[in-house]
């Protein structure tokens, strides 16, 4: 029986033929963590005596763990499309297949293959975004935080920046835009009401040290009733009679025509782009279904302001950002709606959606389940308070059980109304095998 006296020393311990010679930083790490805690154990009578045979196991058994990708696939059967926590757009393998050539191999991301000298990182995906939105040039950033962050560090550091106070919004993740400008330096000029700003606040806002008009999206609420915005044109206006630059952070922003309407309530970027904004960005990630970006969309002096800006350093984008963006703006302008997940799954009719659950009922046994129509939303900060239709498979059992039990598989789904929900809205069909085979796990 082997007790603390018999604690062996980590470098012997690791001589063990058990471990087939390795021995580098990180199995000696986990090594004398097991051997603490076994010491700590033994000191605190929490265990008698030990094997050394076990001890072995255990450190190779989280050895092992600390390999396993940290990052992993889920299945969100959350019925929420842009789900941010779980990675909001999917890109479609097809995409990803063609970005890979790029990504494993070196390629002309800033290299001019005709003159055979420097090229420009950002030419890969502006002529074609250009042209998908009729805007006179382009800049791709990390994100479109980043790109409110850079336009008003670029125009406006210690200069006025007139906003409504119905747009000082916070978007989940701690982006508040009132001290996202007081980071960039800008200096905030609120004006109007929670619910109406009228061009006249605008108006009368406008001083020496006024730089810019800028207008948020509300993004993730919506205010009802008595309200009043001010029209983009009016604004725009404004800016010119003063000679200043008008600014929209569109937040998200779509191209093709939304089903259930769910565009009534709010332009397309491309309607919305006729009203010609100086400057105006969105991210890439949300509606728009691509890859994280922030796209910056206007005029072209200013855009090449923001290029001068030594910060645009420190928010450039990778090629695997380009090569994916660039995929999928090749889809937009092929109308290849369905490589984009983000459309696709919320163009989806309810018929087929109705389909593909009934499929999944039976081969998971009727008496289990069943299948029943409900509402959702489009999650990721955009298009608040509309829901829409949505279809989903209703558990039968305990909610709060079930839903642990699914998600200790990965599929994290809806309580709703004390029912587990399985809602197909954000579920692509490839993934229902695997959905019917850990709902036989967990049902038995
Ligand atoms: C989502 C959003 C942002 C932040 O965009 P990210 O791409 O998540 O950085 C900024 N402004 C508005 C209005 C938004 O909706």
């Amino acid at each position: 029986m082997k007790t603390l006296r018999d604690i062996p020393q980590i470098d012997k311990f690791l001589s063990s033929h058990e471990f087939g010679g390795i021995c580098n930083a990180l199995l000696t790490k986990i090594a004398q963590e097991v051997i603490q805690e076994l010491r700590d154990d033994l000191l605190c009578k929490n265990r008698e005596s030990f094997d050394e045979f076990e001890l072995i196991c255990e450190v190779k058994k989280r050895y092992l763990a600390s390999f396993e990708s940290s990052l992993i696939p889920i299945i969100n059967a959350t019925g929420v499309i842009l789900h941010t926590n779980m990675g909001r757009s999917l890109i479609a393998k097809e995409l990803f297949l063609n970005v890979a050539k790029v990504v494993c191999n070196y390629s002309n991301l800033e290299y001019n293959l005709e003159k055979g000298c420097r090229g420009e990182r950002y030419e890969h995906v502006s002529e074609h975004l250009k042209t998908l939105l009729g805007v006179e040039d382009v800049l791709v950033v990390n994100n479109n935080a980043s790109a409110v962050f850079l336009i008003l560090n670029t125009f406006a550091a210690n200069k006025e920046v007139v906003v409504s106070r119905g747009e000082l919004v916070e978007i989940g993740g701690s982006f508040r835009i009132p001290e996202v400008m007081r980071q960039s330096g800008a200096i905030l000029k609120e004006v109007g009401a929670t619910n109406k700003t009228k061009k006249i606040d605008y108006q009368n806002a406008i001083g020496e040290n006024t730089a810019m008009l800028m207008k948020v999206h509300q993004s993730n609420f919506s205010i009802e009733g008595f309200s009043e915005a001010t029209p983009y044109a009016d604004i725009k206006k404004l800016s010119e009679e003063h000679g200043l630059i008008d600014y929209c952070d569109w937040g998200s922003g779509y191209i093709p025509t939304l089903p259930y309407n769910l565009g009534n309530k709010e332009p397309s970027l491309l309607t919305f782009l006729q009203d010609r904004p100086s400057l105006l960005s969105f991210s890439g990630d949300k509606l728009f279904g691509s890859v994280q970006a922030g796209i910056i969309v206007g005029k072209k002096e200013l855009i090449n302001k923001l290029k001068k800006n030594q910060l645009l350093r420190m928010l450039r984008v990778d090629k695997i950002t380009l090569a994916l963006l660039e995929e999928t703006i090749k889809a937009y302008l092929q109308e290849r709606y369905e490589q984009i997940p983000t459309l696709w799954l919320l163009m989806q009719d309810v018929a087929s959606l109705h389909k593909r659950a009934l499929h999944v009922r039976v081969q998971i046994g009727k008496n289990l389940c069943e299948v029943v129509e409900s509402r959702t939303f489009m999650g990721g900060g955009t298009l608040p308070n509309r829901d829409f239709p949505t279809v989903a498979l209703h558990v039968r059992g305990k909610a709060v059980v079930l839903e642990k039990k699914f998600r200790e598989n990965h599929l994290i789904g809806r309580i709703e109304n004390d029912k587990f929900l399985i809602d197909f809205r954000s579920i692509l069909p490839e993934l229902e095998p695997q959905i019917i085979q850990i709902a036989k796990g967990i049902l038995g």
